[in-house]
This record gives C-alpha cells, sequence and structure tokens, in this order.
C-alpha cells in the first residue's frame, strides 16, 4: 500500500512539528523538503543570493551531494539558510530536480508524510490527505523564537517577524509552484490551537481517510 500525508503550509506554522509527530503515529516515512532547499542553498557555497550566479551544473553537483550528514546539520535551520532557500526556490530548475527526489520519497511503499510549500498541489497532487496550516504572524514568529532558544541560537522576535514575512511573500509571489493551498486540502489555523489540538484534527482526518480505503 501507499498512503501520502501532505502537510504545507506558511513558515513557522508548525507543520513541521505535525508532520513529525504524524510519521510516529502511524510510524509512516518522513520528509521535509524544506530541509532540501535548505541543504541546497549550504551545498552552494558561493551562492550569495544572486541566483544568476549558479549554473545547473553546480546545482545538480550540489543536490547530490545532500546526505544525511548534512540534513542534520543546525546551522540549516537558521534564517540565512532559510532565506537562501527561499530565493533558491524561485528557480524552475532547482524545482524540477528536487521534484524528482521527493516523488521518488513519496512513491516507494508503505505511508509516507511530506512537508514543504507545494506537496498537495505539485509533488504528490493525488495525496491521500492533504493539510494546509498557517497561523497569525505574531504567533508564529513567538513560537519560532521558543523554538530557537531551546536550540540555543540567540535570534530576536523583530528578525524573525521579518524573516516570516519575507519569505511568505516571496513563496507565495513565485512562478513556480506558489505556496498556495490545494483546492482539496483542509485548512488548519493554528494560532489558537495547542499542537495536541493541531493532532487530533490531522489524526481524524487520516483515520476516516485509512478507513475509507480498508487499511488498517
Ligand atoms: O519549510 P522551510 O521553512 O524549512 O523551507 C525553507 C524554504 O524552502 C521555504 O521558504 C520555501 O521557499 C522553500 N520550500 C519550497 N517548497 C517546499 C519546501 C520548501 O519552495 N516544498
Amino acid at each position: 500500500m501507499n498512503f501520502i500525508v501532505a502537510i504545507d503550509g506558511t513558515a513557522g506554522s508548525g507543520k513541521g512539528t505535525i508532520g513529525k509527530a504524524i510519521s510516529r503515529h502511524y510510524n509512516f516515512r518522513y520528509l521535509d523538503t524544506g530541509l532540501l532547499y535548505r541543504a541546497l542553498a549550504f551545498n552552494l557555497r558561493s551562492f550569495s543570493g544572486n541566483l544568476g550566479s549558479i549554473s545547473e551544473k553546480n546545482i545538480l553537483k550540489a543536490i547530490r551531494a545532500i546526505d544525511e550528514k548534512i540534513l542534520q546539520l543546525k546551522e540549516l535551520r537558521e534564517n540565512e539558510f532559510g532565506e537562501k532557500a527561499s530565493l533558491i526556490a524561485t528557480n524552475p530548475f532547482v524545482r524540477k530536480e528536487l521534484l524528482i527526489y521527493q516523488r521518488n520519497f513519496a512513491s516507494q511503499n508503505g505511508g509516507a508524510v511530506l512537508d514543504g510549500r507545494d506537496i498537495g498541489t505539485v509533488v504528490c497532487p493525488d495525496a491521500n490527505v492533504k493539510i494546509f496550516v498557517d497561523a497569525i504572524e505574531s504567533v508564529r514568529a513567538r513560537r519560532r523564537v521558543k523554538q530557537f532558544k531551546e536550540q540555543k541560537l540567540a535570534i530576536s522576535y523583530t528578525e524573525v517577524l521579518e524573516d516570516l514575512r519575507k519569505r511568505d511573500e516571496q513563496d507565495r509571489n513565485r512562478k513556480v509552484s506558489p505556496m498556495v493551498p490545494a483546492k482539496d486540502a483542509l485548512l488548519l489555523d493554528s494560532s489558537k490551537m495547542s499542537v495536541q489540538d493541531s493532532l487530533d484534527i490531522v489524526v481524524l482526518r487520516i483515520n476516516a481517510e485509512l478507513n475509507k480505503n480498508n487499511i488498517e
């Protein structure tokens, strides 16, 4: 069987927290697709923000060099790589190549949870369950600052808020695979919800879909 849960949403909306918890709950494989864009930005060391400066050959080389060790680097979570990832993510060649990686992951046998911006619309348009998570900016920024503090990264509320705004704007307005909820996605506004509240809603939705497909 192949059962896919697509979780998209705005920056810092909690989609990663929900995605990880759901993958543990159902024992499904999990892919944080944002981390792929961040790792690519990290591997393209010479990338300073000028998209014209990177060739397709270098992009391919940098994608092939993404491995488990790089994906686990704490610094990938920093704003610097979030911003660079968002810029790189506007490049159609980058998206085309990373699409192959993501679809390979999703198509393996068993259950899979992928979180990102275009999972329900482009990467897995036939996903069994699609969720789009959002929350008001100030709530997302506060949650992010808390997460950063826990990871011993000192970043101010204002910096975080600016980063979220800038990236959302860029992600929503890019020409290729813009961040937009899939028509059949469940819209989840987590502003006033605890993580558990969000999980309860997503689990209900997944269970209903598993029952419909007669999957235990
Ligand atoms: O999810 P995260 O904040 O780590 O993603 C970093 C950036 O990668 C996003 O701001 C977005 O530009 C890009 N991204 C994307 N498509 C995805 C996942 C992430 O364009 N599926």
